[in-house]
């Protein structure tokens, strides 16, 4: 079954039928209450794009955009151009070990991760450029925390720069614009992107800040009041350092407000929530802890303990939204 989030439907809805966002969040919220709570915004949004007569899934395509493809689909066929091309890395589990290459592919619609386990495909991607075009098939795409990837397995195969076909530019999210660094590599003032796994989360402090700079307010009475903008209504807000490693080191990442929320998959709301509540908080880091993101920001020194930390600016959206699956569980 594929997985498809409540946007990915909406849009649909949106250009199949020509309705507003508001028009389809009404159908969504009567759909929602019709099923007496039920069923998930997405679970309502697929019912509703149903009874529209809107196809959510056409079986019968083969080849796909990236903005197009789902999780769960198999045996589709994409037309990519190589972004990049990382190391092949060899990986031993309990009963298996191979090698493994991740690629970073994209169309004209958007980019994502190719991940490449035969090794016979492997040693013909060595010969692949970036810029090249590959048409692949009998992909698959899987979810990896929120990210889509296609994967290739001894049924795929692909095509390299296949005679008379052609693809206009990739296009690359703003964040993904940003240069793709190792840790090991870092060095103070770099502007970069990093991709790694979370490996240690501390439980994430409190301050008071001023809500027209963002600085930290200092105390005057019983009120707080910042050095430039006097006294203020304080904004209470999250810090969270946490250690990222991504296979060729670790570094500790600060990150502040929105992105607190980003890194631990919860609302701001529920951020400020874990002031008062370590037990939730352990439930949060057990579910965070070892995900795989993507993290834009800033690399600084920290002169107090002599090391570099990241400053995170911005965290790719990770939200893994509520499955088709799940909806249909429901309605059993
Ligand atoms: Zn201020």
């Amino acid at each position: 079954m594929y997985k498809i989030s409540y946007e990915e439907i909406v849009k649909k809805i949106k250009e199949e039928k020509k309705l507003s966002d508001k028009e389809i969040e009404e159908k969504v919220n009567n759909k929602i209450s019709q099923l007496n709570n039920l069923v998930s915004k997405d679970g309502a949004a697929y019912i509703v794009a149903n009874d529209l007569g809107i196809k959510i899934f056409d079986l019968n395509k083969k080849r796909f955009k990236i903005n197009e493809l789902m999780i769960g689909m198999t045996s589709m066929e994409v037309l990519v151009k190589l972004v990049q091309k990382n190391e092949v890395r060899e990986f031993k589990k309990e009963n298996r070990e191979g090698k493994v290459q991740n690629l970073l592919i994209g169309d004209d619609t958007g980019a994502m991760r190719l991940v490449v386990w035969d090794e016979t495909q492997i040693n013909s991607l060595q010969e692949v450029k970036e810029g090249d075009l590959l048409l692949i098939s009998n992909g698959y795409v899987r979810d990896n925390n929120g990210f889509k990837e296609i994967h290739l397995n001894k049924s795929s195969s692909f095509v390299v720069n296949p005679k008379d076909e052609t693809l206009g530019d990739v296009l690359v999210n703003i964040q993904r614009k940003l240069q793709r660094k190792q840790i090991k590599d870092l060095q103070i003032g770099d502007n970069v992107s990093l991709s790694g796994t979370i490996v240690q989360l501390f439980e994430p402090k409190f301050y008071n800040a001023c809500p027209e700079c963002s600085k930290k307010l200092g105390v005057e009475g019983d009120k707080y009041k910042c050095d430039v903008h006097g006294i203020v209504k304080e904004n209470i807000t999250p810090i969270l350092n946490l250690f990222f490693d991504d296979s060729t080191e670790n570094i500790r990442i600060v990150a502040f407000r929105d992105n607190v929320a980003s890194i631990l998959k919860i609302s701001s709301e529920e951020v400020i929530k874990l002031k008062d509540d370590i037990n939730k908080f352990t439930e949060v880091r057990e579910k965070v802890m070892g995900s795989q993101i993507i993290i834009n920001g800033k690399v600084v020194k920290n002169e107090m303990f002599d090391r570099l930390e990241f400053i995170a600016n911005s965290v790719e959206d990770i939200n893994v939204k509520d499955s088709v699956d799940e909806l249909l569980s429901k309605l059993k």
